[in-house]
């Protein structure tokens, strides 16, 4: 009987894709018998470069934090931030704990229901995943949440402790279902917006750590903008997440959730508005960001990845709660570099030798003619592949 393809090996995957041979050698190169447990289908590896900042001081320890990214300048910006903010970033941090959602149509009153069963639902729970309970966490909380006229939530409030949880809330919600029956559920999952894991940044910096006064004051102008119109906003805290999310995926944690829940907090007021706010306060530059961050030390792909597990080894082996101070920490550092640099003549100067590094290999440049065309394109005014292809070919001649 012939296999199913997701049955074949990677290889056998890639002899039936429509590539060129030299394409399918080099993925079939690039593989990893790890990996290849973690995904259907797999066929090979796609790697993201790790950088670092090199010190960042948080509550009065300081962090090496890995990044992995794609974008040039984002890690160099991260560290810039990261200068900026050497006086030190204050985090706190409060209950950190996952929500389950049981989700019902119904005109029928739940809060009821859910209060005469209190005891039995903590129960279920503790019996679903007792190892949970024994690490110190399990079900805290139940809430009733009346979505609209006829839509009910009952929210689990569960801790999850080191693990980013996904997988225990929905074996302690699956185990509630039952109970529940006769309101006839239309289903369970856990919410990725993680209101009960939100962590705040606070930062005070002096004027001349930013290039002085006027600067401070044209940051705090440009994130006012930000409060009010979507279409900055977006950008400012894209730019945010380009630190926070390469420090998650570094460490093997799940960006899409991260940035779901900090979106979704972004709008927490009806418009969707920078995550981050700044002011001058007692004469110094004020930052303060508070967001959800979900995410974890152990479990899921996390205690399977090499890459997670080196990312965990640079940071010195945090527990959660440490990996959510650092990742909003690196959100308020990138975020204070990417204001910077755009109040102090735009971004395009600091870009630009990461830039053409790029296109250099773009039009086929080797190591040794990509240091020599860089410093070339530096020094035209309008640079595009034409005119990076014709230095090239005369750097070859
Ligand atoms: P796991 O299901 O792997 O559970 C955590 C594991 O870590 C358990 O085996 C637990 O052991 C072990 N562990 C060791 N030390 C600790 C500790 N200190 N605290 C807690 N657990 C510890 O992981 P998650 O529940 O975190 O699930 C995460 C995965 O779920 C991710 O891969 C995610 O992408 C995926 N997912 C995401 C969804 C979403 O975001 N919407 C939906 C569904 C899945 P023990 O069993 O002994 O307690």
């Amino acid at each position: 009987m012939t296999k199913k393809f997701y049955e074949l090996t990677p290889d056998e995957r890639l002899a039936l894709l429509t590539i060129d041979d030299d394409v399918r050698a080099a993925l079939s190169e690039q593989q990893s018998t790890v990996n290849a447990q973690l995904v259907e289908n797999y066929i090979s590896d796609f790697r993201v470069p790790i950088g670092v900042v090199r010190d960042l001081l948080i509550n009065r320890q300081h962090y090496q934090v890995p990044m992995a990214t794609e974008e040039p300048s984002v890690i160099a910006a991260a560290n810039n931030g990261a200068k900026m903010l050497s006086a030190g970033i204050d985090v706190q941090i409060g209950r950190t704990a996952m929500i389950g959602q049981m989700m019902f149509v119904t005109e029928k009153s739940l809060a009821d229901f859910v209060q005469a069963h209190r005891l039995e639902i903590l129960d279920i729970a503790r019996q679903a995943r007792p190892s949970i309970y024994q690490r110190g966490g399990g079900l805290l909380d139940v809430v009733v949440r009346q979505v609209s006229e006829n839509e009910t939530s009952v929210d689990f409030i569960i801790d999850t402790q080191d693990a980013m949880g996904a997988n225990i809330v929905d074996t302690i919600l699956e185990a509630e279902l039952p109970l529940f029956e006769s309101f006839h559920p239309l289903g369970v999952i856990l919410s990725n917006y993680a209101t009960q894991q939100l962590v705040t940044a606070t930062a005070d910096i002096a004027f001349e750590r930013v290039g002085g006064e006027h600067v401070a004051r044209q940051i705090v102008a440009l994130n006012h903008f930000a409060q009010s119109d979507p279409y900055r906003a977006t950008t400012e805290n894209k730019g945010l997440f380009n630190g926070a999310s390469a420090v998650v995926l570094a460490t093997g944690n799940d960006w899409r959730a991260v940035e779901a829940s900090g979106h979704a907090y972004a709008s927490r007021n009806g418009q969707y508005q920078a995550l981050t706010t700044w002011s001058i306060k007692n004469n110094q530059l004020h930052g303060e960001l508070t967001m959800p961050i979900s995410v974890g030390t152990v479990g899921g792909a996390i205690s399977v990845l090499p890459a997670a597990q080196n990312g965990l080894a640079i940071l010195g082996h945090v527990n959660a709660d440490e990996l959510r101070m650092v990742i909003v920490s690196v959100g308020l550092a990138q975020n204070l570099a990417a204001l910077k640099a755009i109040v102090s003549g735009g971004i395009q100067q600091g870009h630009m030798r990461m830039q053409y590094r790029a296109l250099a290999m773009q039009v086929g440049a080797e190591v040794d003619e990509v240091k020599r065309l860089v410093p070339r394109l530096m020094a035209e005014k309008h640079v595009a592949t034409e005119l990076a292809t014709k230095i090239l070919m005369e750097i070859r001649n």
